[in-house]
């Protein structure tokens, strides 16, 4: 098996983690990278597991060292992947899942020419919107509105990615089923 870095992109609400958790069920040498966040912890979140949760002040601390592979502020919060938790994966022969935003995703990608960028993409923007509300349900309207406006801005740049794999409503295990295909056609790729 070849050791990939995958990102795994896409609006908020398009199902990018549950759809990385069945990933990483499927394929035992995949390992989700934990990245770091000033954002504060939700009820079902466990740090270390699902987010590095850190201050803004430990945040700035590991910007100014070069902790991060990259960076980047996504609805007001900080986030940041670490250079040392892909390298600990990697040396034990992994492949890393990153599940991180388009921005960051950029610069990854400028650092890590080889990473291979899969966009997840909702149906449409009404099916987007009704998930938003539906698993928010305590999000203001105009809470709901910001992610929307966030999500318009990176589905106009989703051509960007390598793989493009759309999460129709309903139907989440062909979008797994297609994407754990790409997974493999990079991890075993053919003999030539
Ligand atoms: P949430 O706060 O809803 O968990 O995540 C908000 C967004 O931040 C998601 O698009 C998520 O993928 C992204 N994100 C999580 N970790 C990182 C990271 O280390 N870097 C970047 N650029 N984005 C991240």
């Amino acid at each position: 098996m070849k050791s990939v870095i995958f990102i795994l992109m896409g609006p908020s609400g398009v199902g990018k983690t549950v759809i990385g958790h069945a990933l990483l069920r499927r394929f035992k040498r995949l390992k989700k990278i934990v990245t770091y966040t000033t954002r504060p912890q939700r009820p079902r979140e466990t740090n270390h597991i699902d987010y590095h949760f850190v201050s803004p002040q430990e945040f700035e601390r590991k910007v100014a060292t070069g902790d991060f592979i990259e960076h980047a502020a996504v609805h007001g919060d900080q986030y940041g992947s670490a250079w040392h938790d892909l390298d600990a994966l990697r040396n034990a022969g992994n492949s890393a899942l990153f599940i991180i935003d388009i921005q960051g995703a950029k610069i990854f990608k400028r650092k890590l020419k080889d990473a291979v960028t899969i966009f997840l993409a909702p149906d449409s923007l009404e099916s987007l919107r009704a998930r938003i509300s539906r698993r928010r349900s305590n999000e203001s309207r105009e809470q709901v509105e910001r992610r929307m406006e966030t999500a318009r801005r990176e589905m106009a740049q989703k051509d960007w990615a390598q793989h493009v794999v759309v999460n129709n409503q309903g139907r989440r295990g062909d979008a797994i089923q297609r994407v754990a295909q790409i997974m493999k056609s990079h991890m075993y790729p053919p003999h030539t």
